[in-house]
C-alpha cells in the first residue's frame, strides 16, 4: 500500500471513531467507583453497581483475601461447626468485572477524589462506597486494650478470636465459670451476645455441667429479650444468669491478666471472660471524615451518602442507619439500595425514597430458633420503622415451630453468603 493511500484509510478510520458513538464503558471511561471493605455491605454493593450499570467500572478494595463472617460464629465457639464454613472468597465477585484491590485504604482525600491505600498506591473516584465494618474502640472500657484481647477475647470480628474463644473453653474445667460482658448500645448484632450466651450454655450443659455463665449487661432491655429469657428458663435454668444495669450488670473495667470484670457492686473472675466491647465505625471512616462524635456515620436515608461529605457513602455497620440494626441481612439490604441510587446519580438521575428490611435469627440451641423482622424507609431525614411491618417469633409456639426457625435460620446464611459472594 502507497503512503498516500494509508495516510487516507488512516485519516478514514480517525473520523469515523469520531462519528460513531462508543460506549463509555469500551473506553474505559465509565464512572469510576470505589468501594472500600468486602464484606456484606462492599460485596453485595460492588456487584449491585456492575448490574445496574455494567459501564460502572467498580474497584473493591479489601484488606484480607478471605471473608469470615460473624453470622453463625457463636455456632463455632460452642464447637457446632467448623471455621472454614464461614469463610469465602472473592473470586466469584471478580468474574463481574469488579476489579478486587488487596490492601488496606488509610485515606481519603474527598477534595481530589482519591483514595490512599498501605502501599502508597492511590485510586480515584467519582463516587466512593465506605463499608469497612466495625472497629474495637480499644481503651474505652478501662483496662481492655488489644493486648488483653488475647486473654478476654471478643470474637466480634470472626476469625482468630472466634477460635481463640472457643479453645478457651474447651481447655476450660468443669465447674467453671464463664462470664460474659454486653456492650451498651449502639453495637454489631444487638442480639448476638445473648445468642452466644445461648449457645455458650447449650455447651457447658453438654459438656460441662457443674459450669455456670453470668452475662453482665449495660443495658436493661434486649434484642428479642423476652422470648430469649423464656427460652433460658426452659433450656439453661441455673447455668445462665443475665444481671441487667439495674442490678449491677454494667462493667466498668477489666483486669485481663486476671480475666476479672469490675462492677459498680462487684468483681467477678472468669475462667474463660468475653467481653463484647464498646464499638465503632471501621478506622477509615473517621480518616474520611465520615464519622460524627458518635464515632459512627450520619447519612442520607435514601442514597447513603454521607451528611459529612458529598460523594462519599456510607452502608452497613459503620452507618447511623436509624431504627435498622446492624446486621449481616440489613448491609444487604442497604448496599442494594445504595448501589442503585450511585448509579441514578453517576446517571444525572434522581433516587426515590426506598423500603428495606432485616430479619435476625438468633438460635438458642442447635434446635431452636428465633428470629425479629423489620421493614424500614426515610422517615425526617432518618430511617424508621414502617409501622405495623415486622415483629418477632410468636412467644407461645411449639418446639416444632422453634426447630423450624433454626432450619430457616440456617437456609438464610446459605442463601445470603450465595448472592454475596458465590
Ligand atoms: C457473633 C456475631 C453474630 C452475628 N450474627 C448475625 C446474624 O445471625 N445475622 C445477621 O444479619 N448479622 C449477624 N451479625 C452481624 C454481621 O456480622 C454484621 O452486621 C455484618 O458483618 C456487617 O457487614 P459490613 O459489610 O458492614 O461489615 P463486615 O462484614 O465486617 O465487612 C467489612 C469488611 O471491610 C474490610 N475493611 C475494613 N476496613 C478496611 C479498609 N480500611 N481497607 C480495606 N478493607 C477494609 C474488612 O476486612 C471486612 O472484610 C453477627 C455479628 C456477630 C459479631
Amino acid at each position: 500500500m502507497n503512503a498516500s493511500r494509508r495516510d487516507f484509510l488512516k485519516a478514514g478510520l480517525a473520523a469515523s471513531a469520531a462519528l460513531v458513538p462508543v460506549p463509555a464503558f469500551a473506553q474505559g471511561a465509565g464512572p469510576r467507583v470505589v468501594v472500600v471493605g468486602g464484606g456484606f455491605a462492599g460485596a453485595t454493593c460492588a456487584r449491585a453497581l456492575r448490574h445496574a450499570d455494567p459501564r460502572i467500572a467498580v474497584t473493591l478494595v479489601e484488606a484480607n483475601p478471605t471473608f469470615t463472617a460473624c453470622p453463625f460464629s457463636n455456632a463455632v465457639i460452642a464447637g457446632l461447626r467448623e471455621l472454614p464454613a464461614q469463610q469465602f472468597t472473592y473470586e466469584r465477585v471478580a468474574a463481574d468485572g469488579i476489579t478486587i484491590t488487596r490492601g488496606t485504604a488509610t485515606a481519603v482525600d474527598p477534595q481530589a477524589r482519591a483514595v490512599t491505600l498501605a502501599d502508597g498506591a492511590r485510586l480515584t473516584y467519582d463516587r466512593l462506597v465506605l463499608a469497612p465494618g466495625i472497629d474495637i474502640r480499644w481503651g474505652a472500657l478501662p483496662g481492655y486494650d488489644q493486648p488483653a484481647a488475647a486473654q478476654m477475647p471478643h470474637a466480634w470480628q470472626a476469625g482468630e478470636q472466634t477460635l481463640l474463644l472457643r479453645r478457651q473453653l474447651e481447655a476450660m474445667d468443669d465447674g467453671g465459670l464463664v462470664v460474659i460482658s454486653a456492650p451498651a448500645n449502639p453495637f454489631r448484632c444487638p442480639p448476638g451476645p445473648y445468642e452466644r450466651a445461648s449457645l455458650i450454655a447449650h455447651y457447658l450443659k453438654t459438656k460441662k455441667p457443674k459450669s455456670k455463665l453470668l452475662v453482665l449487661d449495660a443495658k436493661d432491655a434486649f434484642s428479642k429479650q423476652r422470648l430469649f429469657q423464656a427460652a433460658w428458663a426452659e433450656l439453661y435454668p441455673g447455668l445462665l444468669e443475665w444481671v441487667p444495669l439495674s442490678k449491677g450488670g454494667n462493667v466498668t473495667s477489666v483486669d485481663a491478666a486476671t480475666r476479672t470484670f469490675v462492677t459498680d457492686f462487684a468483681r467477678h473472675t472468669a475462667a474463660v471472660a468475653n467481653v463484647v466491647p464498646p464499638q465503632k465505625a471501621g478506622r477509615i471512616a473517621d480518616a474520611a471524615g465520615v464519622a460524627d462524635r458518635t464515632g459512627w456515620c450520619p447519612i442520607d436515608p435514601v442514597t447513603f451518602e454521607s451528611k459529612l461529605q458529598p460523594r462519599i457513602h456510607v452502608i452497613g455497620d459503620a452507618a447511623i442507619a436509624g431504627a435498622m440494626p446492624k446486621s449481616a441481612f440489613a448491609a444487604n439490604s442497604q448496599a442494594k439500595t445504595c448501589a442503585a441510587a450511585v448509579a441514578q446519580l453517576l446517571a444525572g438521575a434522581t433516587p426515590a425514597p426506598p423500603k428495606l428490611i432485616n430479619t435476625c435469627y438468633s438460635l438458642v440451641a442447635p434446635d431452636y430458633g428465633i428470629s425479629v423482622a423489620g421493614v424500614y424507609q426515610p422517615t425526617n431525614g432518618q430511617l424508621a420503622d414502617v409501622p405495623g411491618a415486622g415483629g418477632v417469633s410468636p412467644s407461645e409456639a411449639p418446639r416444632a415451630t422453634r426447630a423450624a426457625e433454626a432450619v430457616l435460620a440456617e437456609a438464610w446464611f446459605r442463601t445470603i453468603t450465595a448472592e454475596v459472594f458465590a
